[in-house]
């Protein structure tokens, strides 16, 4: 069985296809502002401009006749770009005349890093722009454990890299400053139960940039608290759960420093620590087909009257049949 997924809930524009073993292609477009973050009005425009050409590149490269089935991101995301995926699914599945399935963003994030890792039930953390939650599997749902109490992580670094004048996406930007970093900042580590907050440590940090700390040494000590509020909370979600397995995924999942302290924390509780390659670690359409496909090979299709998008999607809200 071979599934196209489309991707587009924010900055991502993107189209994967994928069989049952792997990845057959990415194609991506995706939109950069030219100033400041993702402007949901200006990024849909950028989508609804360019999806007809991803369209084409991808069927150059692949036979629309071999689609079995049309996946895409029904949320959660921004309203606008959603409603482009949408609307470009539903006529290719109609084109095709091949079966939809509308699929949660963050599952498949996860879904497609225990494909690829070979992670059977872990605990997930899923670090992204918008979103940073603790995910693990009980019965016929996953849960959210414990997730950001205001912005998502990506979000956060990207704000602190835009006030220290850097591009967008900041967040490979902070990493690479935060390597000459060599003094640390205490800046506020807000984890309450199994919840966490990084708001708070953008304000604090953006004061002491302002009173001329350098930017290294800031990038530094943002990375290190911020991880490690993440490796505390994930460590509890494991211990609570007695779950011997951490899955990392979403795009700052991407950083090596945050994979290195969690590998540490894993090692320490003889754990066992995955992560997909990094093309499959940020939004991208292939996390969409894998999802598709294994969601149409249990059973499940959208039809057309049930494919309007969900901006406020949940991962919870999915009843899971597959193991
Ligand atoms: P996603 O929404 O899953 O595509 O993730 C996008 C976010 O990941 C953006 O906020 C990026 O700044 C962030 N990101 C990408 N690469 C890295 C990295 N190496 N370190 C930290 N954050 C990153
Ligand atoms: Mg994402």
């Amino acid at each position: 069985m071979i599934s196209l997924g489309i991707e587009g809930t924010a900055w991502s524009l993107s189209i994967g296809v994928v069989d049952e073993s792997d990845v057959i292609l990415i194609e991506n477009d995706p939109y950069i502002p030219k100033e400041g973050g993702i402007h949901p009005r200006e990024a849909s425009l950028h989508h609804s401009e360019n999806i007809g050409k991803l369209v084409r590149r991808v069927f150059s490269r692949v036979d629309p006749e071999s689609i079995d089935v049309v996946s895409f991101s029904q949320g959660p995301g921004m309203g606008p770009c959603l409603r482009i995926v949408a609307t470009t699914a539903r006529a290719l599945s109609l084109r095709l005349k091949k079966p939809l399935v509308g699929v949660n963003h963050c599952l498949a994030h996860l879904e497609v890093g225990r494909w690829k890792t070979g992670a059977k039930n872990p605990v997930t953390l899923y670090v992204s722009g918008g979103n940073s939650q603790i995910i693990a599997r009980r019965g016929k749902n996953y849960r959210v454990f414990g997730e950001t109490l205001d912005i998502g992580l990506g979000n956060a670094l990207d704000k602190l890299a835009r006030y220290m004048g850097l591009k967008h996406p900041g967040g490979p930007k902070i990493e690479e400053l935060a390597k000459s970093g060599k003094r640390y900042y205490e800046l506020p580590y807000t984890v309450k139960g199994m919840d966490f907050s990084f708001s708070g440590m953008v304000t604090a940090s953006q004061k002491l940039l302002d009173e001329g700390a350098k930017k290294e040494d800031i990038a530094y000590s943002f990375q290190e608290t911020a991880f490690a509020m993440l490796a505390e909370v994930s460590e509890r979600a494991m211990a609570y759960l007695e779950v011997d397995e951490l899955l990392l995924v979403g795009g700052v999942g991407a950083n090596a420093r945050l994979q290195t302290m969690l590998k540490k924390m894993c090692e320490e509780r003889k754990a066992s620590f995955y992560a997909p390659p990094k093309e499959l670690m940020g939004d991208n359409g292939a996390m969409i087909a894998y999802l598709g496909l294994l969601m149409h090979k249990n059973g499940y299709s959208t039809k057309i009257e049930e494919s309007t998008v969900k901006p406020d999607f949940r991962v919870e809200d999915v009843d899971v049949n597959w193991e």
